[in-house]
């Protein structure tokens, strides 16, 4: 794609112009295996905005932070740094909505945790963070489906919190650690809402 940004920018720009159809093959050209890839090592198989996995990436599901709508962003449509991984949902939730002035949370750019907190199953946006406000309202970060899954991954890791506690010092109580600290890793879903369960109730 980065050989050929400039080419199919050009094209895709001069279509517009002329007020032509877009020729699909054109359009959908970001679609390709190597991008994909790129992506989904770069955003560890999860949804940019909701953490959930996103194991098979459709070409819907390639997230344009900026959108790619004729009357938007068109000429970002091939650019690398717009791209993003997300779920369907997510993806459909924020639609063609964008603010320059109040952009979205982009977690390639932006931290997170500056922005949200994890409160059980719960992400809330911090107080005067009107960007995170928006991230959450638009993209409905605490839908019903999203909190059932963080339930479940959190009751998961609890199960683990509790037998750690359980246990006297000694080989098993390190393993059980270990593997607490490999299913709260940034590469597993809902680390933010499980890293905070650990926060309180391992390291306090
Ligand atoms: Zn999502």
């Amino acid at each position: 794609m980065k050989n050929n940004k400039v080419t199919w920018t050009n094209a895709l720009l001069g279509h517009i112009a002329k007020g032509e159809r877009i020729p699909k093959s054109l359009a959908s050209n970001y679609n390709q295996t190597e991008v994909k890839e790129a992506l989904k090592t770069e955003s560890k198989n999860k949804c940019m905005y909701c953490e959930s996995n996103v194991s098979h990436v459709a070409h819907e599901h390639i997230e344009h932070i900026k959108p790619k709508a004729q009357n938007k962003f068109p000429e970002l449509t091939f650019e690398w740094t717009n791209l993003g991984l997300a779920c369907p949902v997510c993806n459909m939730n924020k639609g063609a909505d964008y603010d320059n002035n109040t952009p979205f949370i982009n977690p390639y750019v932006d931290n997170p945790t500056d922005n949200f907190i994890a409160m059980g199953h719960f992400i809330y946006n911090r107080p005067n963070k009107p960007r995170a406000e928006l991230t959450n309202r638009t993209i409905e970060l605490n839908r019903p489906e999203l909190i059932e899954k963080r339930k479940e991954r959190i009751e998961s890791i609890i199960r683990l919190i509790e037998r750690y506690h359980s246990m006297n010092d000694g080989a098993l109580k390190d393993a059980l650690l270990a593997e607490i600290n490999l299913e709260i890793a940034d590469d597993k879903p809902y680390s933010m809402c499980s890293k905070s369960i650990v926060e309180a109730m391992i390291n306090n």
